[in-house]
Formats: C-alpha cells, structure tokens, sequence
C-alpha cells in the first residue's frame, strides 16, 4: 500500500480492530485495489470517507436463549452488523455456524457493501449471523432457536431499514420460521422483510438456483470476453456441496463442463465419470447427510478425508464454493501445477491472500466472490421487488434477469480494470466499481 491515507486508516483499523483477521483481511485486499481511485480523488481524506468506510453504522450483538429436546436451556450469541447504508436499506444473510463472531459478520458485511453495489441495485450492505450449529439439531430444536433469534432481530429490521436473508447453514427452513416468528410479532406481512423465502409465501422462482447460476453466467463470460474459452469440455472442481456448491455445479454441467469432484468440511469425493447431480441432491437436500455417503452409493466414486485436499484433484476450472479461507497457497499451487486456467470464487473471500497472488501470477483467470456469487443477493433484490409489486415473475423471467445483471457485473468489472490500467484484474475491477457508487452516495449525502 503506498497511498498516505489508505496506510493510516489501515493502521488505525489494525490496532483498533486487532482481534478481527477476517474484517482485517478483506479491509487490507479492498484498500490495495482502492490506491488509484484515492490518489485521484484527495477530498476523500478531509470528508473523512475511509475511516467511515470501514467503521459499521451499527452492531448488534444479543443473547439467544433456547430450550433443546431434552428440556435443557442453551445459550448462543446472535449477530446483526449494518454496515452501510449509502445506497439503500442494510441488506445481507445470516450464518448460522459455529465459527461465527464478529469478525467474521464483520468481514461478510463489509465484502457486501461492494458486493451490492455491483449489483446496480438500491442496497446498502449488513450480515448477521449466530455461533448456533443447526447440523445434528432437529426440527423443533431449530425453530426454537430461529423464534429466540428473531424475538431479538425483529426490532433492528423492516424493508425499508434492513432485510435478512440466508448464508452457511440458514436455508427454506430456517427462513420461514424466522419469518413466521416475525409476522407473529408485528402483526403484518411485511414479505420484503428477508429474503429466501418459501414459493408459498412470498418467495422468487429462481432465488434457490441463484448463486450457484450466476456464477456461472459470470464466469462463462468472463472466459469468453478474456480468454475465447467456455465451460464446454472443461472439467471443474466445485468444493462444498452446500446451496451455492450445488447449483454452481447443476450450471456447469447444463453448460456442458464436467463436475468431478465435491466436498463437505470433513472430506471430498472424486467421480471421474461426473458427480451424479441427483444422488448429491438426495444427500444433502432430503437426508442432510455426509458426503462419504455419495462414495458409498456411487460405483466408482471415491471418498477422501480433509476438505482442502479436493485441489489436488487436477481441474481446468476451480470453483470454490464452500467458506472463508479454504484455498491456501498450498491448494492454489497444486491448481497451478496441474494446469487449471480458471479459480472463480463462489464463496466470500475462500482464496488466502497467499493464494490470490499465486493464482494471479501465473496468469490464471481470477474472480473475487463479491462478484461472480453477487447473483444470490441480486436475485433477493428481486424478490423484494416482487413482494413490493405484488407479482411474482416466472423461472424463466427471473433467470433472464439474472444473467443480464451478472453479465453487467463482469463489464462493470472489466471496465473498471482497464481504466485503472490493469485490464482484466477482476479483484481490482470489482472493489474499484463497487466503491465508487457507495463514495460518491456517502460525499452527497454528508457527515453521517
Ligand atoms: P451452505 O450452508 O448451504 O453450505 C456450506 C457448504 O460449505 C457445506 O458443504 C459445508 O460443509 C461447507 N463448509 C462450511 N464451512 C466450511 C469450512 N470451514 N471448511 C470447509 N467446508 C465448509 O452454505 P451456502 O452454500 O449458502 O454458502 C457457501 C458460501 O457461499 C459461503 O461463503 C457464503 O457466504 C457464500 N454465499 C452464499 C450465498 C447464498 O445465496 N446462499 C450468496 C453469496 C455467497 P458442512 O455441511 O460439512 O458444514
């Protein structure tokens, strides 16, 4: 970083923030892209932009007690970060993992205020989330515990301040009884309140395939546009096996790339033949069980333990798709020594920074999440607006628009990278286009 005032904020983030690697990470990646942009706009500094830049409006942090099947009470800890609002009401998911904490709200709140800039729609960036594990739980146990976590959200919410949505381990189900809980309490049907809801009360067509899709509508361009290439014949590593895993890898397949391996956090599978879609779906969506189970039913297929060894599997394509910090310098090495042309993120920030400088000096082709997986968060841009109008589009209408919004976003990205004179650094191209709208709203609208 050679920019004056970037390096001062960044230090004053650093010391204040010092427990926080993740936020710290993705505020140093953001501010390396940034030094062009604030070398040539110097009224930044006296407006105090940066230093509110990576300051949240708001942080909530609350205590959601529960009562578990044998009658005894838990006790976990929910999130909710507003970040900033420049541009529209906070929006962003909520993880239910138990490596959550607030610098992990953190870091997600502040990749989604970029993030949603891309996505060329009016909403601002927040996250939340709770250390709950909702693996091993039943039924009755995570509704009881998605009811006391609303019991609290509720009150910070609206679709004009700040709308929810799903992340890692938040799906269909904890949604709607997040939703449940919150129409009981404020006696209204305030649809556009969250996002990922059911078909039958309100929820877009389309918004489940989201993420997974528009990755792949994202980076089929970006392989035309940069490299005359296309998934046809190409054989892909998808790692997770999670919402964004699954449809990522349902896309590449219906492109005609070849998926062959896949992973959960304990292991991988290998099918040299192509992971069978429908077995996978029947594992994870109707048993919730383990990946080995694919291995165990699949002739052929192999199981491997340790989910980061699923970049040894030789690929022309690497999707991450599974959480924070999951390539390391040891994965993104292999990738390249094995001859993979392409790492488009679908998880936020799964590359280390270690891993991001290798896959860039070899000349791999390289997306940041906050971009190719910024169709999950466009597509419940649109379903807000369906709630808001009162209709509900088709399948087709609503994936129409979201290709047209992903392919925005590569140009928007490319643009932005030639013009800050290195074309085709997606990482650059992104953080820069994304920043510019949110700066340019927060100048205009003062000190607040
Ligand atoms: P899910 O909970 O549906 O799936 C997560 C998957 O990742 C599971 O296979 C899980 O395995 C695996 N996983 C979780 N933690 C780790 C870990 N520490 N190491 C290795 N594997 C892990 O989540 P999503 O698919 O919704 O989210 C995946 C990523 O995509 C996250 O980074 C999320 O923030 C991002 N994202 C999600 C969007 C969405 O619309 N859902 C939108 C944009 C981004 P296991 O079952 O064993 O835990």
């Amino acid at each position: 970083m050679t920019n004056e005032y970037l390096r001062r904020v960044y230090a004053e983030v650093e010391k204040r923030d010092a427990g926080e690697p993740e936020f710290l990470q993705a505020v140093r990646e953001v501010f390396e892209s940034l030094e062009l942009v604030i070398d040539k706009h110097p009224e930044g500094e006296k407006a105090g932009l940066i230093e509110r830049f990576v300051e949240p409006e708001r942080v909530v942090e609350f205590r959601v007690p529960w009562v578990d099947d044998s009658g005894k009470v838990r006790v976990n800890r929910g999130y909710r970060v507003q970040f900033n609002s420049a541009i529209g009401p906070y929006k962003g998911g909520l993880r239910f993992h138990p490596s959550v904490n607030l610098s992990v709200i953190k870091f997600l709140g502040f990749e989604q205020i970029l993030k949603n800039s891309l996505t060329t729609l009016p909403m601002g960036g927040g996250k939340g989330g709770s250390d709950f594990d909702p693996k091993g739980k039943s039924d009755g146990e995570v509704m009881r515990f998605c009811q006391s976590f609303m019991t609290e959200l509720y009150r910070h919410i609206g679709q004009f301040t700040d709308t929810p949505a799903g992340d890692i381990g938040v799906g269909a189900r904890e949604v709607g009884y997040m939703f449940g809980q919150y129409k009981k309490i404020v006696d209204r049907f305030d649809g556009g309140v969250i996002t990922g809801k059911g078909l039958s009360y309100g929820g877009s067509l389309a918004r489940t395939q989201a993420t997974g899709y528009g990755i792949c509508y994202y980076s089929a361009e970006a392989l035309k546009k940069l490299a005359n290439e296309s998934y046809e014949g190409k054989t892909v590593v998808v790692s997770g096996s999670g919402n964004v895993a699954q449809y990522c890898a349902q896309k590449v397949m219906q492109l005609g790339g070849k998926v062959v391996a896949m992973s959960d956090s304990a292991g991988y599978v290998y099918d040299p033949h192509g992971i069978d879609l429908n077995v996978l779906f029947d594992i994870k969506q109707r048993r919730r069980a383990r990946i080995s189970v694919y291995a165990d039913e699949v002739p052929g297929a192999e199981y491997h333990e340790g989910c980061k060894n699923i970049w040894n599997v030789k690929c022309d394509i690497a999707h991450p798709c599974a959480s924070q910090n999951e390539m390391d310098a040891v994965g993104a090495q292999t990738l390249v020594d094995n001859g993979c042309m392409a790492v488009f993120e679908g998880a936020n920030m799964p590359l280390t920074p270690e891993a991001i400088e290798i896959v860039q000096k070899n000349g791999l082709l390289y997306s940041p999440g906050k971009a190719s997986n910024a169709g999950g968060v466009a597509t419940s841009g649109l379903e807000m607006s369906q709630n808001s109008i009162r209709m509900s589009w088709s399948f087709e209408e609503v994936d129409e628009k979201l290709h047209g919004i992903m392919v925005n976003i590569f140009n928007a990205c490319y643009d932005a990278s030639v013009e800050c004179g290195k074309p085709g650094d997606l990482m650059v191209g992104a953080n820069v286009a994304g920043f510019l709208k949110v700066a340019e709203a927060m100048m205009a609208q003062g000190v607040v």
